[in-house]
């Protein structure tokens, strides 16, 4: 297999998913460590809902945007922030179906981080947030499901293909403002036939962004008897701790009826 994928490599020699500057023949990974040091997120605060870093100092290891939010999975975690170089990758990993090695190599990176943030926890099996039938057939693959095999063959967990069905055609979540990403989500996912009855499970897909598609993802996924379910993305969006940070500005948020200030 190694000789194999080293003849491949000098056929077509890999290159940095993220600069895309080509990495020496003998590299087993496609990517640059420089690159995944300088993008993976490495605050030591994250927010225990979804993952993204706590920029504002505060008690709570949950952050602004997740303040007023009740997701129907345990806890999300990310590597990246969406935005530059990760932004493009995954833009690329989408746009053609010869840039699946993309979504491999993201899956691979996943599998590290899974391995050491969900230590603690014995997962049954692995479930994507799956893609219409008119959009898999015209995209031809479902980036989701190529992360989730990489993270499932390194990890040794069960894939289940069928767990989840997208059954409603929606408009593109990246054309909507997040009240109408809510409402348009509702009701488009069902469980499918794979048995989840007291499973611990595993979600994956690319971006976390208002967290509502995993969310209806974990409930119907409850809803068919799931245990639990955590969460795993790629990348997440930029969050409102980074937003007032960038800004400097100061920004009000009401939880549980306190009133809490950004700094
Ligand atoms: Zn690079
Ligand atoms: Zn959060």
């Amino acid at each position: 297999m190694k000789v194999l994928s080293f003849i491949s490599n000098i056929f077509c020699p890999p290159k940095c998913i993220f600069c895309e500057k080509l990495i020496g023949v003998n590299c087993q990974n496609n990517y640059c460590e420089k690159c995944l040091s300088e993008l993976i997120i490495k605050s030591e605060r994250i927010c225990q809902m979804c993952g993204r870093p706590i920029e504002v100092p505060r008690g709570e290891l949950i952050c602004f945007t997740c303040a007023n939010e009740r997701y129907n999975f345990s806890r999300n975690i990310a590597l990246f922030l969406y935005k530059g170089k990760v932004k493009d990758a995954i833009i690329n990993m989408k746009f053609s179906a010869n840039n699946q090695w993309i979504a491999y190599t993201f899956g691979e990176l996943l599998a590290d981080h899974i391995s050491k943030q969900y230590s603690d926890v014995g997962f049954d099996g692995i479930v994507y947030v799956p893609s219409s039938k008119k959009r898999q057939k015209k995209r031809g693959y479902n980036q989701a499901e190529i992360i989730a095999l990489a993270v499932g063959k390194i990890l040794g967990l069960p894939v289940l293909k069928d767990a989840l069905i997208k059954y409603k055609e929606t408009p593109k979540q990246s054309t909507l403002s997040s009240a109408e990403r809510r409402k348009n989500i509702n009701g488009s996912y069902k469980a499918g036939e794979t048995d989840v009855t007291d499973k611990v499970l595993l979600l994956i897909d690319d971006v976390l962004t208002t967290g509502s598609t995993m969310s209806e993802c974990a409930k119907m996924l409850t809803k068919a008897g799931a245990l639990l379910v955590y969460s795993a993305t790629i990348a997440v969006t930029e969050g409102w701790d980074t937003k007032c940070r960038l800004r400097g500005k100061r920004l009000k948020i009401t939880r549980r009826n306190s009133t809490y200030y950004t700094k």
